[in-house]
């Protein structure tokens, strides 16, 4: 048995049938071809809870090497492995100023993760520079290529959280990135961090500082707090609902969306629901970031999920709105 501990940034203890580090494509199919056992794969553990122990032998993916297929004039095909730590991609793609990924700077985990629920931060998402993706089907031990098409992105979301969940090991990812990058410095307080530092004309490494320090000021550190970023999905109403909620709340913060729906931040409900900073034992609510659950030390995964159904309900009982969790739960 290998102790899951160090491999998911909940810090939770679960412990799994053997742990194998996948370093090459060649590798996970040889393993896939000679084994019969159940597998789970990981990446950054950024992006799951362990409830229990994993039944099966996990593939760590540290598949890595960044290459350039080709270039047009507006974009430059970039071929990042599976296991290249996302942020240290955004800083090559910034070193070698090719725009696209700025905007997601110090997003956890790893590159082949980033299309499992299309990673999004600061008004940009994986899916705006994504181009197509290489993978080993479990199921046939074969490889498979997907487009941006069937990977069916949404918000949060893609055909790997769906119908493929658990059925591919994605073992790179290509990206179209800008050959002239279009700064997208709108979000959030993005801008305000540029005006102060005195920066009229960002570029895309300004950005990516100002993306930086706005997470290093709101997120807690998994390395110092354990917890995997935002546990829920902000959830989108229809129109409908907005308008009769909206009365009731017309307080609240929202986005339209362009097919008419409006989003919600979730952390707002959770906080008006009395969450914010409350714990139970060592499973609590984060004091500054209600929408990101964490482990003071020792709590459990099923801990997290009791203090996650709690919220859950309380919300649904005070607004008539069902959280739906971003985190894999396992
Ligand atoms: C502090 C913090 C902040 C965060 N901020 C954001 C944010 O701003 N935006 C955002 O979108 N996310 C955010 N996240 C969530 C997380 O970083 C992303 O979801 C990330 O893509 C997860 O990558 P990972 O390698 O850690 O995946 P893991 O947690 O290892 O895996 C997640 C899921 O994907 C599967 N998986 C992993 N790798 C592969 C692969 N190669 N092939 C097939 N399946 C695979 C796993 O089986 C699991 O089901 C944050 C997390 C933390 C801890």
């Amino acid at each position: 048995m290998v102790d899951l501990l160090p491999y998911n940034t909940f810090g939770i203890r679960a412990a799994a049938r053997d742990l194998l580090h996948i370093r090459s494509d060649q590798q996970l199919l040889e393993f896939l071809q000679s084994n019969c056992e159940p597998v789970f794969i990981l990446g950054g553990g950024s992006n799951i809870l362990l409830t229990r122990d994993v039944d099966a032998v996990v593939l760590h993916n540290e598949i890595k090497g960044i290459e350039v297929l080709s270039e047009s004039d507006e974009t430059t095909l970039v071929r990042a492995g599976g296991g290249e730590v996302w942020h240290e991609f955004v800083e090559w793609a910034i070193s070698h100023n090719l725009g696209g990924v700025e905007n997601l700077s110090l997003i956890p985990g790893t590159v082949g993760a980033a299309p499992i629920q299309n990673i999004g931060a600061y008004g940009a998402e994986l899916k705006d520079v994504f181009h197509s993706l290489e993978a080993v089907n479990l199921e046939d031990k074969k490889p498979a290529v997907f487009s941006k098409n069937q990977c069916e992105f949404g918000y949060r979301e893609s055909y790997f959280k769906k119908a493929g969940k658990g059925k591919f090991f994605i073992t790179s990812v290509t990206f179209a990135l800008q050959k002239i990058p279009v700064i997208n410095a709108n979000y959030g307080d993005i801008r305000k961090i540029l005006t102060d530092r005195g920066v009229s004309h960002p570029n895309i490494k300004d950005v990516s500082d100002a993306v930086i320090e706005i997470r290093r000021s709101k997120l807690p550190d998994p390395k110092l707090l354990g917890n995997a970023g935002s546990f829920f999905k902000n959830p989108e109403i229809s129109a409908e609902i907005f308008s009769v909620f909206s009365e009731k709340y017309p307080e609240a913060p929202h986005y339209h969306l362009e097919n008419g729906d409006v989003k919600i931040p979730a952390g707002w409900l959770i906080e008006q629901s009395g969450w914010k900073g409350r714990r139970f034992g060592d499973a609590g609510c984060h004091e500054k970031q209600a929408l990101v659950l964490v482990n003071y030390g020792n709590a459990t995964g099923q801990e997290i999920v009791d203090l996650a159904i709690r919220i859950q309900q309380d919300v649904k009982e005070k607004f008539g709105i069902l959280l739906s969790p971003e985190v894999n739960w396992i």
